[in-house]
């Protein structure tokens, strides 16, 4: 008996220990828990912060509009999906992008059906400076960006910019000391000066936490001639403060 006939015999198929209730089945990350852990409510229209209420925009984005135009968030950066993306951000399982972009693409593909959604010609990972990059041995941006492109039919550019400051972590930092720890950190190199302009692009990013990264990438991509910038994250921490 071969295997192929064996494991027909028995109804078996191949699958794996779902990520995070551990139970054996196909999925990374099983059916079960994908429902369970969905987000509910609504988030802000421009930052994507969780609100409560009816309000599309929350209390700072009114005081203080972001230099992104919208943004846009998968999952809420909190039990069982931090987790996963602290494995996957910090602790080397690459093996983790998949089931997370895939997170990313459904939660897009659902906003892409709303009316006013603006489908960007480009998606932006994030940058890591070389040195982060090498520490790390991958751009996590970059490991969904290249899955999230393709399955939306937009292409992913990762060296139209780059991180030309390398920062400090900013964990447990707050609003302001993040933005001054990021003033001046991207720049546009020969190909983005030439593919940017007049363009509408995504900045994607794992987490948003104050979003500083996004508005000093936004405010670079604006200099270089973007007209239309809007965040996409797989997760978004529920308060401004909960630094990942
Ligand atoms: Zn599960
Ligand atoms: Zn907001």
């Amino acid at each position: 008996m071969t295997l192929r006939t064996f494991a027909a015999a028995w109804r078996w198929t191949p699958g794996t220990a779902c990520h995070i209730c551990t139970s054996w089945q196909r999925d990374a990350v099983c059916s079960a828990c994908r429902r369970r852990f969905r987000p509910i409510g609504h988030r802000c229209r421009c930052c994507a912060v969780s609100l409560v209420g009816l309000n599309e925009v929350c209390r700072r984005c009114i005081l203080r509009p972001p230099a992104f135009d919208h943004a846009l968030a998968a999952l809420d950066y909190a039990y069982p999906w931090d987790g996963l993306v602290t494995r996957f951000k910090f602790g080397g399982a690459c093996e983790l992008a998949g089931p997370l972009a895939e997170r990313m693409t459904e939660a897009l593909q659902t906003a892409a059906a709303q009316p006013g959604f603006v489908q960007p010609d480009v998606l932006l990972p994030v940058p890591l400076s070389d040195a982060r990059q090498r520490e790390r041995g991958y751009n996590q941006a970059w490991e969904l960006a290249r899955r999230v492109g393709p399955a939306l039919g937009i292409a992913a550019q990762a060296r139209w910019v780059e991180r030309v400051l390398d920062t400090p972590h900013q964990t447990g930092l707050d609003r302001e000391a993040r933005m001054h720890n990021l003033r001046g950190a991207f720049a546009v190199p020969a190909a983005g000066r030439a593919g940017l302009p007049g363009r509408s692009v995504a900045i994607l990013d794992d987490v948003m936490t104050t979003g500083s990264t996004a508005q000093e990438l936004a405010a670079t991509l604006r200099r270089a001639g973007v007209v239309h910038v809007q965040t996409w994250v797989l997760a978004r921490t529920v308060s401004d403060d909960a630094a990942p």
